[in-house]
Formats: structure tokens, sequence, C-alpha cells
């Protein structure tokens, strides 16, 4: 949750990332699974929050050359239209990263569609033994979107969006640049389609701080019966993961098939979304898999139309139909 309100001048840094793979197969010197991805590009634009709507204030671009990842992976030759050459022109991510940075200024606020790219820029800079701290809030604009269309919970690409508020498309997608100045475009589309006062709430309760951990999972031991694997994690779920003081339980747990769903709240750091699953391991033992994370308006709604589902239905859930010829094993969450 943000921690301030947001005002005329505040500063909203709207950023996209391209980043290119390993190569399946290909042996590296270090652990791959240390660098997902290594990122080619940055792109961003500047937007000035200005009486309920933004004005644009600057673009941001930047091709990096890569150090590990320095053959293009077809996958992001074919999205991206990138190849070895472009690659090899770019600048040091570092000095990219530092221009980024510049760029951003003081108590600007993140904005991005989806988490993935700020979970990128850090393992980058961890990687590379950079300070991953970005010191900014991060707002991530593809929930945003579900919030305020008729999208409601529904996970929608960048295109979709585009074409859902009627923007022009004058550039290609997939570059850092350009799908970063969509993303703006799609963020100033919500601030003038609706409430200046809904959205700013939206804004602040859905903000995150960058460099606080979002989620916190465990893992209950293997046993016999579910009620004893799901007795297991009721420690991890009464205490808040971030000061460890107790819950106030916003939403009781209700289990609909295998998880079970809640709210929690602590007075100091808000809210947060439980989730469990039994699961069964190959010895046929039950055990349970809990995540505790900040809660943001998707979570609200999945907890929502759950809950909904289960007052209707039962901890069974809405029946589903599965068609005769398709077999299947494993029953939706
Ligand atoms: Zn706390």
């Amino acid at each position: 949750m943000l921690n301030r309100m947001i005002k005329d001048g505040d500063i909203f840094i709207v950023f996209d990332l391209e980043w290119n793979q390993p190569l399946p197969g290909k042996e590296y010197g270090f652990d791959v699974s240390k660098l997902s991805g290594e990122i080619i590009e940055i792109g961003a634009v500047k937007m000035e929050y200005l009486g309920g709507t933004l004005i644009p204030r600057g673009v941001f671009s930047s091709d990096i050359k890569p150090v590990c990842y320095k053959t293009i992976h077809y996958h992001v030759k074919k999205v991206t239209h990138k190849t070895n050459a472009d690659l090899a022109k770019g600048e040091p991510f570092e000095q990219a990263y530092s221009k980024f940075m510049e760029f951003c200024g003081q108590d600007a606020i993140l904005a991005g569609w989806s988490n993935s790219d700020t979970d990128m820029l850090k393992t980058n800079l961890k990687f590379f033994d950079m300070d991953d701290r970005l010191g900014m809030y991060f707002l991530d604009v593809q929930p945003m979107f579900s919030v305020f269309s008729t999208e409601k919970g529904r996970q929608r690409s960048v295109e979709f969006a585009v074409e859902y508020f009627g923007i022009p498309v004058e550039e290609s997608f997939h570059s850092a640049t350009s799908d970063a100045k969509y993303t703006a475009k799609i963020l100033q589309n919500i601030f003038d389609r609706n409430k200046t006062s809904e959205v700013l709430s939206v804004i602040s309760s859905s903000a995150v701080d960058c460099d606080l951990k979002r989620e916190y999972t465990t893992v209950g031991a293997p046993c016999d019966h579910p009620s004893q694997a799901q007795m297991l994690v009721t420690g991890f779920n009464s205490r808040c993961p971030v000061c460890g003081g107790d819950f106030e339980v916003k939403m009781k747990p209700f289990r609909i098939r295998k998880s079970s769903y809640a709210l929690y709240s602590c007075p100091k750091d808000g809210e947060f979304f439980g989730r469990t699953r039994i699961k069964k391991n190959k010895e046929g033992k039950f055990y349970a898999s809990s995540v505790l994370r900040f809660a943001t308006q998707p979570d609200y709604f999945l907890v929502a139309s759950k809950r909904e589902e289960y007052d209707k239905y039962g901890i069974e859930g809405k029946p589903v139909v599965i068609p005769e010829t398709a077999v299947s094993e494993e029953l939706p969450d």
C-alpha cells in the first residue's frame, strides 16, 4: 500500500523491458537459474499527474548489449525482431541502468504491465552484483485495467487493452519503448475515463514497495489426513510474515475443492491474501502448501468470486462438466 496520497506534480514512470533467454541445451559457466533472462532493452515514459490526468513528460529508450546471452533466442527474435548484430550494438547494462534511474528521479512511482519486469530487473541487478533496491513503489497496470474495464479478474495483454480503449496503433508491439508508451496510454485512459478519486484509491491500495518481499510461502510436513496437513500450517497463517504480529482475520478461511482462501490484516503492514492447497505426494501422504501475499485488487476479486461459489455450491464448488472425450485426472483449483 502506498504510504502517501497522490498529488499534483507526482511522477509516474511507466516502463517495460525486453530480455534474451539462455539457449536450450547450451552450457554456460554459471547457474542459469540465477539469470532466467538478460535485459537487452529498457523503455520508459515519464508522466506527470496533474488535475486528475497524466501529462507525458519524456521518453527513455536504451538498447543493452548482453554479456551472458549474446546469441538471440529464436523465441525472443520472433517477438522483438532483434538480431545478434542489434544486440552487439547496445550499451553496457550498468550504464543504461544508471541513466534509467536518473530519468526516474526522486520519489517517482514505477508502473508497468505485470510484475515480471520489476522481477527481471532485480534478477539482473543481483546477478551483476549491483544494488537491487529500487527505492520506489510499483503499480501494476494489468490488474488496474481489469478493475476499470468489463474484464474483471481476467489477465489481458497490452494489445487487448489498447484495442479495448481504441488507442491508435502507431508502432508495432514488443519493443520495450513502444510497449511502455502503450502501457502509459492505457494508464492515461484509466484516469480519463473514470472518477479520479476511484482511480487514486485503487492506485493507493495496489502500489507495492518494490523492495519489500511480496509473497511468503511454506510447505507443511506430510501426514496421513488432509485435516492434519492443514493443521500444520495454521501457525504460518496466523501471524504477519513481515513483523510477526498476530493477524486479525478479515475473512475466515473457507475451503473450495483442494484450496482454502482467507484474508488477514496486520495493523502495521496491511492486508494479506492467504491460500492453502492440500496436495498428495508420491507416497500418498497429504501435505499443505501455503502462500501469504500482500492483497491486491485481483486477490480481492478472486476471494470474492470463490466465496460466492462456496456459498452457492459448498466445499465441492461449482460442478465441473467434463466433456466425455476429455480425460482429466486433476480437478481445477
Ligand atoms: Zn505486520
